[in-house]
């Protein structure tokens, strides 16, 4: 549960609250699963920079190895497509 600021009376607000409890003023309920979107695009964004980060740090033989994986599995892929 987090809290806004209440864009009628300014006063800190429930995302889970339909309304504003001080003055009344409808809390969007579409703003609150907008809230959410962001929130999975950082997590998409996070997962990216851990993987080039991991990418970056892994040595050598661990990316050249990971290389030939692909390759194998692209070899695999395209053998069973016939
Ligand atoms: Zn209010």
């Amino acid at each position: 549960m987090a809290l806004v600021v209440c864009s009628e009376c300014g006063k800190q607000v429930s995302t889970l609250a339909a309304s504003c409890p001080s003055c009344g003023a409808p809390v969007a309920g579409a703003a609150a699963s907008d809230r959410q979107a962001p929130l999975v695009n950082a997590g998409v964004l996070g997962k990216a920079v851990v993987a080039i980060g991991a990418w970056l740090v892994v040595p050598w033989v661990v990316r050249l190895l990971a290389f030939l994986a692909g390759i194998a599995m692209l070899i695999v892929m395209f053998r069973s497509a016939r």
